[in-house]
């Protein structure tokens, strides 16, 4: 799990929500990958998918039984319908997910005996450390993001000769938008329930799918 710790910070310091995965098989790393899905433009550039991908193609085979998925956060529905293709002996993660969580959390595709017959999973494992890494990135862009309109709002009032009025609320508008996406496309994750900050919810433009 420290190894999909550190992948995930390849997530933060790409600008990502950091999540990261290892896949092993014993004690042989045979791949590691980081949530990327904004700057692949990729929906599907999750951790899971990404160390997947790179499993299969190293040994050769769509199927990767007797191995073992670690990743920092409770996988979606999309990543769960892959590792049970794959034939994933067994999924560790880390936090747990309220909103897209489908070991459990939302739904849990792996108790259903019709669609998996391969797969073990324990979650929760480190999920302090795992959760506490998500919770610090999202304060840390809530923080960016409210800078970012305070600087717009001063910008517009330092001026205030009406030519750049427009250009200022046009600036607040579309750090709101940037925020929008940035929160679709992790499934919103975790933010407001995973980092369980009261803060979070109440933030004018925070724009979260709730
Ligand atoms: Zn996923």
């Amino acid at each position: 799990m420290a190894l999909a710790q550190a992948a995930a910070e390849e997530a933060r310091a790409a600008g990502e929500v950091p999540v990261g995965a290892v896949l092993v098989r014993g004690d042989e790393v045979i791949a590691k990958g980081f949530n990327h899905p904004i700057g692949a433009h990729d929906p599907s550039a999750h951790a899971e998918m990404i160390a997947l991908r790179a499993a299969a193609q190293a040994v050769e085979n769509y199927r990767l039984p007797g191995c073992e998925l670690y990743v920092t956060l409770e996988p979606c529905l999309m990543c769960a319908g892959a590792i049970m293709h794959a034939r994933i002996a067994r999924v560790v993660f880390g936090a747990r997910d309220p909103k897209t969580g489908a070991c459990g959390s939302v739904v849990d595709a792996f108790a259903n005996p019709q669609l998996n017959h391969h797969t073990t999973v324990t979650g929760g494992v480190l999920e302090a450390e795992c959760g506490g890494a998500l919770k610090s990135f999202f304060a840390e862009r809530r923080r960016a993001s409210r800078e970012a309109r305070a600087a717009a709002r001063g910008e517009a009032h330092v001026v205030a000769g009406g030519e750049a009025q427009p250009d200022g609320h046009a600036g607040a508008r579309g750090e709101a938008q940037v925020e929008a996406r940035l929160d679709a496309h992790v499934g919103a994750s975790s933010e407001a329930h995973i980092a369980a900050d009261p803060a979070a919810g109440s933030e004018p433009g925070s724009a979260e799918p709730l």
